[in-house]
């Protein structure tokens, strides 16, 4: 690991200043180009950013922590009843929140079933959405992909067991937070705050960005912005909502694919409402639009889940090696709507 300075940020605005580039930008730079330059980048619990610059895949000269930044990982119910999480707040203190236990239990869960005990103590939710993602070609020094800067996908014709399913022709990255694919089915949006402590607010969906907008960022994130609230609407005491995940093993690992569903049932039985996101399963997390369709105006029973589950594959395109994660997520999405509405 190269050597670099480190300092605790104070205020936001320091914290902002400091950013002087996104981890994205700054790893499109050569790691060699990259060590002769100037290049501050925030720190939260270090999961991720430590990796990266283990690997020697980032070289910053400095790494300001956001550890000691008061507020930042406040969980509080906001005016109107929806709730503000902070990006600092860990995923094992979400997991455990009452707030969240209560109103939304299918994200405490699937906070709960990330990664191990050891890591959900230590990474913070704006860490978990803003992780890097996780195609052993990116995270190899030995290859300068298309998202590092270079001029080549290797996973499309390579080793692509654990990539995307839909939107995979340039760049076949899943993305990587679990949290992520149950957030933005209960339509959370993120607050982003700048050096003059400008902030702006968007939904979490358009947050991610997709190849085709941006090969090199897995989000709009700028420099010199930190990344200040996650929001969590009120929702109708009709909402349902259900996560579903599937790994290799049951922790310590990434799911190969998980599901969030988000259903409005209104008191006659019917689905007013569909939001399906599909997790692990292209370069954002993926709303399945068909499936959506196929629910809307429905009484939900077995049979509308197993159309619903087919429906989410209609425009998937398997790589040489991850077509398995077809009849996964089929049976997933029909699993994870019955859970929803069972
Ligand atoms: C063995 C293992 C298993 C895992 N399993 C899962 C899993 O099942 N599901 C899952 O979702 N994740 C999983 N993870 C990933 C892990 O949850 C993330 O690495 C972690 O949440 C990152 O959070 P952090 O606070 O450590 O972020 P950091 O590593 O500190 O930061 C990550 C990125 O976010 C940026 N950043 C952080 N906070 C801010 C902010 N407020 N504003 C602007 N930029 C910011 C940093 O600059 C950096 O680029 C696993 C990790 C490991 C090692
Ligand atoms: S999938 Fe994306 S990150 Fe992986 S090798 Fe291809 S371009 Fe690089």
């Amino acid at each position: 690991m190269n050597r670099f300075a480190f300092a605790n940020a104070r205020t936001i605005s320091e914290a902002a200043v400091a950013a002087s580039a996104t981890v994205a930008d700054a790893m499109t730079v050569s790691p060699e180009a990259m060590g002769r330059g100037e290049t501050s980048v925030v720190k939260a619990g270090g999961i991720d950013l430590l990796d990266l610059l283990k690997e020697g895949l980032l070289v910053p000269s400095k790494v300001m922590n956001l550890r000691e930044v008061p507020g930042l990982d406040v969980i509080v119910e906001e005016e109107g009843g929806g709730l503000r999480l902070g990006p600092m707040a860990t995923l094992a203190s979400l997991a455990d929140h009452p707030l969240l236990q209560q109103r939304y239990a299918a994200l405490a869960a699937a906070l709960r079933g990330s990664a191990s005990p050891q890591i959900r103590n230590v990474a913070t939710l704006g860490g978990n959405l803003l992780q890097r993602p996780r195609c052993w070609y990116f995270r190899s020094h030995a290859y300068r992909c298309l998202r590092k800067g270079g001029g080549h996908c290797f996973a499309i014709s390579g080793e692509n067991q654990y990539h995307a399913i839909f939107n995979n022709a340039q760049c076949a990255i899943v993305h990587p937070s679990t949290a992520a694919t149950v957030l933005v089915a209960a339509g959370a949006t993120v607050e982003l705050t700048n050096a003059a402590g400008t902030a702006r607010q968007l939904l979490l969906e358009d947050f991610f960005v997709p190849p085709e907008r941006d090969l090199q960022r897995e989000n709009d994130l700028r420099p010199q912005e930190i990344l200040t609230a996650i929001r969590l609407p009120k929702q109708p005491p009709t909402l349902r909502i259900a996560h579903v995940r599937q790994g290799e093993k049951d922790s310590f690992d990434w799911p190969l694919a998980d599901v969030a569903i988000a259903l409005d049932i209104v008191p006659d039985g019917i689905c007013k409402r569909a939001a399906i996101i599909l997790g692990a399963a292209a370069p954002v997390p993926h709303r399945a639009k068909t499936a959506e369709a196929a629910l809307t105006g429905k009484r939900i029973d077995e049979n509308a889940a197993a159309q619903a589950g087919r429906a989410a594959l209609d425009s998937a395109a398997p790589l040489s090696k991850n077509a398995y994660k077809l009849p996964l997520f089929e049976t997933l999405v029909r699993r994870a709507i019955l859970k929803a509405v069972g």
